[in-house]
């Protein structure tokens, strides 16, 4: 072959040729359980198509000037005071960041390699195999970039330690991305790229490297800004899978939309959530977390949702209101079980930054006011103890999260779980939403939450004689949550903002 042929003429060869098996059944190499492909014709894959149009060469060349780029700026950082300057605020934004983001990256790699074997077309296979390669590097440069930082403060080892621990935020993160790569691939497509990638981690990534630019913290801007980019081609999986499943079966999609949009949603709350509302300085917020997700999720991408002929989701109005109650009662609750996380929750109630979060939510004070004036009233008094909790929080059995994050004093979604009895066992949900998820598919029946094992005795069980007696208290539980004494998280401020109140109690 010469080596001289034209791109034009070899490219859609590489990149679009598929053939017939002749000695097994095609529904053997695709079998519908791993692929997802029932009630799909097998000659709709063929029009299945999307606009990067990468070659393998030219893949490496982006790929490779991308990373020089990335590792030069940290290179000439590296011995700059940067990180001594920056706020404690933005440290933890950070570290739940590297902590809950970099394993999921590898989780990715099994995603994306999924994809790469069982996707439907060879041009869809294709995208695949550059989208595990893009996850390992994301994984790779969040474990660098988090590296440089252990020695000073090792909770940033969490970039590699979260999931391999049973840390309550981690099985949440954890249960998440399972729930959208240990799936059918037609389903991954439409859960990884379509949601989770086009839909979240738009918010974060790009959302976030603004944050950090602002805060000075030039290496992390430019190391999510590097993978972003990334995301932007690979996401392209998703378009084209809804697409042809929309065609032959719209109500499935719109249950995979439905369904994991929640999920997610859940998700992001948490950690982009508390980041970009509590964590990040004041003087560098310049949106608040609502009107991030008006402007990339309740408008862009609901048009999005119904450029594709789909509806808006059914709870789409609990999700809404949820944009002023979630990740408030997120943010109290990882604060009051900050010894339970790898980062120093910021507590983000100074005067100056309450003044902005009524003006960004108008019920901030009525559901979240009067709960941070007694703990600084508490704290105070040095009445430190009534300001930690005793045991776990009480986890909801669909999104893992805790039950009570998805409900606000006052407010039409109050603090209650909403349980479920089925085979005998009750089971807790944060959420109407999260229950209906939960029975529909029942794919999480077998799963035991923390609270579970430390009820069932399993976890006291690993530190202590069966035939000791069994009391479950915070401390002993710790080590099983996979936290050391220096990482055990505390008031990102060291309890200074309280000083803002003082002579504010009547
Ligand atoms: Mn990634
Ligand atoms: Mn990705």
């Amino acid at each position: 072959m010469s080596l001289n042929l034209k791109r034009e003429d070899w490219f859609h060869i590489t990149r679009d040729v598929d053939w017939d098996f002749s000695y097994i059944e095609r529904g053997a190499a695709f079998p519908d359980s791993i692929c997802g492909g029932a009630g799909v014709a097998d000659a709709a894959w063929t029009d299945w198509d999307e606009p990067y149009k990468v070659s393998y060469t030219e893949y490496v060349a982006t790929q490779r000037e991308k990373e020089a780029g990335a590792y030069a700026v940290k290179n000439a950082l590296q011995r700059s005071k940067i990180f001594d300057s920056l706020e404690p605020g933005w440290k933890s934004a950070a570290k739940l960041h590297f902590g809950a983001t970099v394993g999921i990256e590898y989780q990715g790699v099994s995603g994306e390699g999924r994809m790469a074997r069982f996707g439907l077309s060879p041009a869809w296979r294709n995208v695949g195999i550059f989208g595990a390669l893009d996850e390992i590097r994301h994984n790779q440069i969040g474990l660098y970039f988090a590296h440089e930082f252990v020695q000073r403060d090792p909770q940033y080892d969490w970039a590699q330690k979260t999931y391999q621990t049973e840390n309550w935020a981690a099985a949440a993160g954890r249960r998440l991305i399972d729930g959208i790569i240990h799936i059918p691939v037609v389903d991954i497509a439409i859960a990884l790229p379509f949601l989770f990638e086009t839909g979240f981690t738009n918010l974060q990534f790009v959302g976030l490297s603004a944050d950090a630019l602002a805060e000075g913290d030039v290496s992390f801007a430019n190391m999510i800004s590097s993978i972003q980019t990334d995301e932007a081609r690979h996401a392209q999986q998703g378009g084209p899978t809804l697409e042809i499943l929309m065609e032959a079966d719209p109500k499935r999609a719109q249950w995979i939309v439905d369904k994991q949009f929640w999920l997610t949603a859940r998700g992001f709350a948490l950690v982009t959530g508390m980041a970009t509302d509590y964590y990040t300085p004041l003087e560098n917020r310049r949106y608040s977390y609502k009107e991030f997700m008006q402007e990339w999720i309740m408008d862009q991408f609901l048009r999005n949702l119904e450029d594709y002929g789909l509806q808006k989701p059914w709870y789409w109005e609990e999700f809404v209101d949820g944009l002023e109650i979630w990740h408030h009662a997120m943010n109290i609750g990882a604060w009051f079980y900050r010894p339970t996380v790898w980062w120093n929750p910021a507590p983000g109630v100074s005067k100056a930054e309450r003044d902005w979060l009524c003006e960004k939510y108008p019920n901030w004070q009525r559901y979240w006011g009067d709960i941070w004036d007694q703990v600084a009233e508490n704290l105070e008094q040095y009445r430190l103890g009534s300001t930690y909790p005793e045991t776990l929080p009480w986890l909801c059995d669909m999104c893992l999260l805790p039950v009570g994050s998805a409900g606000a004093p006052n407010s039409s979604y109050p603090v209650r779980s909403y349980p479920l009895t089925y085979q005998g066992t009750t089971r807790q949900f944060c959420s109407k939403v999260c229950r209906q998820i939960w029975w529909a598919d029942r794919d999480m029946v077998n799963h035991n939450t923390l609270v579970d094992r430390m009820l069932a005795g399993s976890i006291d069980n690993a530190f202590r004689g069966a035939d000791e007696e069994y009391r479950p208290d915070l401390l002993e539980l710790l080590p099983y949550l996979g936290l050391t004494e220096s990482a055990i998280g505390d008031d990102a401020y060291d309890y200074q903002w309280v000083d803002d109140y003082h002579g504010a109690q009547a």
